[in-house]
């Protein structure tokens, strides 16, 4: 992405710029993680939780904050970046609270006098981070890291080294030791090394397909696990027994929330054809009442996009599709205004073959594809390269059943919008990545589970 620096996506200012760290000063971050470690395995679980609670606390007291700082980096609306604070600090009580529990030693009735299944934390692992939640991002990872007695460190995205570093500070501040959460401003391309360092134990991504294919390589390379969240182009499917009115305004947030920039925006509507027209036209009346502007205007609905590269990828796809023959029912303009604008924008009469079959629309961009009932709306869900969350609207049961059973998703959600919730695991199939975060099992994937097996 190029320079470590905050830019101003609504004016294109320069706020701050950074140098990365040079070799010898990744070296004592490594150090510092390494030496931390040892001693934090060893704090007992109670203390991390309280570090825990007290993250919480200190993000909600300052989450106005907060959420300044996340808007003047990427762009969303001030509302929904407080409201991206108060979730971390959700995440954080999540497993403060439920973290012991689900740590706590696993008896198992076995031949053995006593057998059991014990948690036990790797080391030091490092999460590459995107900017489009750049606290949520993080605290989903941190959360579950630090309660285990894993230690962290971050390369987060070069645009929002603001937020990298406020995330390192609330966790020091919160009472973590030294060492147990760190920032990295660093390149992309830096982090071949440091992951290759035999103190890195494993590796997360979140971001594109390219991104995670370079990590994944480098952690197969030296046999480090990975989780990978990546790109998704998800489905959300109306069917007729839809109450279409909920599922028009549903529709318009699951796809405009943050600008767009969500892998789990709904980014395909696949539409029954004897809803499609009456469906369309709520979606259009949706998109027509949503006021763009500056971000930091408590009135403003959609920003601007994180960057311009960003926005001339997306403008990019939607004049392929158009000079393919897609008709625009709303938007689809350039806006000649500084900042990263781009208008919300609905396509339909996708021609087979446009990227809209296939690609991801990372901003306010809907895809209409009408189709002839379930059985298309199942086939043309299935048929991206991606499987991150699907969501379905029907009231029929049976239908229900099939969409659940045959959507190619890490989630299916029924008559409402894919969002993640600490209690739920979250992540892709197919190209969208491996693994999960959040839940139980998201806290499991970076631990040793030990066999113990007592005569
Ligand atoms: P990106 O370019 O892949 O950046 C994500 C992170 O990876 C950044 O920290 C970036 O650093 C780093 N990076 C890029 N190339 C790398 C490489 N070769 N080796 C190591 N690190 C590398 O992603 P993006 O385009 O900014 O973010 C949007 C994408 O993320 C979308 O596809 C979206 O769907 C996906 N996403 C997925 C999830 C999920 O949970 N599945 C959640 C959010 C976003 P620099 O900034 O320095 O380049």
């Amino acid at each position: 992405m190029g320079k470590i620096a905050t830019v101003n996506p609504t004016t294109g200012e320069i706020i701050e710029e950074f140098q990365p760290l040079t070799p010898d000063e990744i070296e004592t971050k490594l150090a510092q993680a390494k030496a931390t470690f040892q001693d934090y395995r060893r704090i007992p679980m109670d203390h991390r939780a309280q570090w825990l609670r007290q993250a919480a606390h200190i993000l909600e007291t300052q989450k106005e904050r907060f959420g300044a700082l996340i808007t003047l980096e990427m762009g969303k609306t001030i509302q929904s970046a407080i409201a991206e604070v108060e979730k971390c600090a959700l995440v954080c009580r999540y497993y403060a609270q439920e973290g012991p529990r689900f740590l706590a030693d696993l008896t198992v009735t076995t031949d053995a006098s006593y057998s059991c299944i014990r948690y036990q934390p790797l080391g030091v692992i490092l999460a590459v981070m995107p900017w489009n939640f750049p606290f949520w991002q993080v605290f989903r990872f941190a959360a579950p890291l630090l309660i285990a007695g894993n230690v962290g460190l971050l390369k987060h995205a070069s645009n929002v080294p603001q937020s990298a570093l406020a995330i390192e500070e609330i966790l020091l501040h919160a009472g973590f030791p030294l060492g147990a959460f760190q920032t990295l401003l660093i390149d992309a391309h830096q982090v071949a090394a440091i992951v290759s360092d035999e103190r890195i134990k494993a590796a997360t991504l979140t971001g594109s397909e390219e991104a995670g294919m370079s990590l994944g390589a480098v952690c197969g390379h030296h046999l480090k696990k990975t989780v990978l969240e990546l790109g998704g182009s998800d489905p959300f499917i109306v069917l007729p027994t839809a109450d279409l009115t909920t599922a028009a305004t549903t529709a318009a947030t699951a796809r405009l929330m943050n600008n767009g920039q969500s892998c789990i925006a709904a980014k395909r509507f696949i539409l029954e054809k004897s809803i499609a027209d009456e469906f369309s036209q709520l979606l259009v009346d949706q998109f027509r009442l949503l006021r763009v502007g500056d971000p930091m205007d408590r009135e403003t609905d959609i920003g601007p996009l994180a960057t311009p590269s960003i926005l001339h990828e997306l403008d990019g796809l939607v004049q392929t599709c158009i000079h393919q023959g897609a008709r625009v029912l709303i938007g689809g303009e350039l806006s000649p205004h500084v900042g990263n604008f781009y208008p919300p924008t609905i396509l339909t009469d996708l021609p087979l073959g446009s990227p809209a079959y296939h690609q991801e629309f990372f901003g306010p961009v809907a895809l209409l594809f009408p189709v002839e009932g379930l059985e298309e709306a199942i086939q043309l869900a299935n048929s991206t390269p991606f499987g991150l969350g699907a969501s379905a609207w029907t009231n029929d049961s049976t239908e229900q059943d099939r969409l659940i059973q045959e959507l190619e998703a890490g989630s299916v959600f029924i008559n409402g919008m894919v969002k993640s919730d600490p209690r739920l695991p979250f992540g892709g199939i197919k190209r969208s990545g491996y693994g999960r975060e959040l839940g139980v099992q998201g806290l499991y994937e970076f631990l040793n589970i030990k066999t113990i097996w007592i005569h």
